[in-house]
């Protein structure tokens, strides 16, 4: 018999994650918080998905949370994708678009689930934006997980309301983001391509959007020392309830197993050794070089990468991620790591390491990264400056934040946003070199971050911001 709301007084959660890992991972991480305060929470996800995150779920289920995963078929062989492609990441361009319509093929197969389990409660990614129909059918609340944090919320908040990109004559001049608490400014080449010249995708985000004003409200993986100010804009901004309930990351992985399996079903082949050799390095001595979970460099790029890092003199752990078929990296790649590792000075790991383990290492001192929401939060958590290298999404409005707001970064001087799969400008080693110095060297600049960073980090796990969601009552009086 299916239990109705009536008979329980465990608030019953579905709880449906996106499919790539910079949305999956915290969206889980989120889950699982919602368990740890009582909630009974069901993840609905594919098979393959699931295997990312399974054994963290089944070590919470087995400790006594109420905790488990439902997954649904995905329809592989009807898109005309591999067996086990089930996300977007590692996904060429041309299987992306058959992904994309796989997930929307489950689509009807999810709403049926969700109308059989009969939760009290939807919390899905922003890009599901028929959820919201669901839980209205349903009358439950429909909470959005939102991938970025307040600050890009607000920014892009704010180009959409008065479109200052459209008040300047060149797309290099500056121009600043309206309504803001602090003066930040952009230019228009930053801006994301579909916003100034509107496509498919942007018809998807004024969908989000829409979808986003009919919800009960937002969940946001951020903490209120690192944007509180941009918290409470956005509600304003907005007239939404919005709630920071990060760093997500910290409050479920406790212990290694955790933090290790977080993301990918992997071990890392080298796990002892790197650990070994972070041992090895002294406090604070060793950037943390890696571009997300996506994004992939053609060798042009790597190649600036390497030298650029050999001619900082500092030390590094760089994650590397080849584009498929791209053998010239082959060619000059494992001569590197052979010099690397003879002079101690880097450390390779191949496709994905456990970020959250290695950022949390006594050695590490900084890291670069693409300015990915999850990446910035993760490394100001762990109390750690950054060099800000945005790509694509909303990277750039997150590079700002880490800039203007926070004063923890430094940029490597990224003109351009590109889509994920595009090849910007090359970024020359002379300029990673030069940030990678400023940022890893004894200067007051590099000191005045990192001390700000530090207490960034202390902010982030000295009290949790999020007992403002777990101990909200779900009414209409807010
Ligand atoms: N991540 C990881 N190991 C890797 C690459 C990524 O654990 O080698 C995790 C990282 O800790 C973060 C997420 O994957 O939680 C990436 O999210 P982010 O927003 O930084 O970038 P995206 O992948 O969405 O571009």
């Amino acid at each position: 018999m299916v239990e109705s709301p009536a008979d329980h007084d465990v608030l019953k959660i579905i709880v449906l994650p996106w499919v790539t890992s910079g949305h999956m991972i915290p969206m889980v991480d989120a889950a699982r918080l919602f368990a740890m305060h009582g909630a009974d929470v069901t993840i609905i996800t594919t098979p393959a998905n699931a295997l990312t995150f399974q054994k963290s779920v089944d070590r919470d289920f087995n400790s006594g949370r109420l905790i488990r995963t439902h997954t649904l078929k995905f329809p592989a062989a009807e898109v005309g994708v591999p067996e086990g492609v089930e996300n977007f990441n590692n996904t060429s361009p041309e299987m992306t678009s058959k992904v994309y319509l796989g997930v929307s093929m489950l689509r009807e197969p999810t709403q049926q689930l969700i109308e059989d389990l009969r939760p009290d409660c939807l919390i899905t990614d922003m890009f599901y934006p028929w959820a919201v129909d669901v839980a209205d059918k349903l009358g439950i609340p429909r909470l959005i997980f939102q991938g970025p944090g307040s600050f890009g919320l607000s920014a892009m908040h704010s180009i959409k309301q008065y479109e200052p990109f459209k008040s300047v004559t060149s797309d290099t001049e500056t121009f600043p983001l309206p309504g803001l608490p602090h003066k930040v400014e952009m230019t228009r080449l930053q801006i994301p391509k579909w916003v100034r010249e509107p496509n498919g995708y942007t018809q998807l985000m004024g969908r989000v959007k829409d979808s986003e004003r009919r919800s009960y409200g937002s969940l946001v993986n951020s903490f209120y020392d690192f944007e509180g100010p941009y918290e409470e804009h956005y509600r304003k901004a907005t007239g939404q309830r919005v709630w920071s309930i990060g760093p997500v990351s910290v409050w479920v992985n406790q212990d290694a197993a955790d933090k290790v399996g977080r993301g990918q079903d992997l071990v890392a082949e080298d796990q002892n050794s790197w650990l070994n050799w972070l041992n090895s390095k002294e406090k604070n001595s060793v950037l943390y070089v890696s571009f997300g979970s996506m994004a992939k460099f053609p060798s042009a790029q790597l190649l600036e990468i390497a030298h650029g890092l050999e001619a900082s003199g500092h030390s590094f752990i760089w994650v590397v991620r080849k584009v498929d078929g791209d053998d010239d990296v082959d060619v000059w790649l494992p001569d590197f790591e052979k010099k690397m590792k003879e002079n101690n000075k880097g450390f390779i790991i191949r496709n994905w390491a456990p970020q959250l383990l290695i950022l949390d290492h006594p050695a590490i001192g900084g890291l670069l990264n693409h300015s990915g929401w999850n990446s910035v939060l993760e490394g100001a958590t762990a109390g750690l400056p950054m060099i800000t290298w945005p790509l694509y999404a909303e990277h750039f409005y997150n590079e700002r934040l880490v800039l203007d707001v926070l004063k923890i970064g430094v940029p490597v001087g990224v003109k351009e946003w590109k889509n994920l799969h595009e090849v910007g400008e090359l970024v020359r080693r002379d300029a990673i070199a030069k940030a990678i110095k400023l940022l890893m060297g004894s200067g007051e600049e590099a000191e005045v971050m990192r001390k700000k960073a530090k207490e960034l980090g202390v902010g982030a796990k000295k009290g949790y911001s999020g007992w403002r969601f777990f101990s909200y009552q779900f009414d209409s009086s807010d």
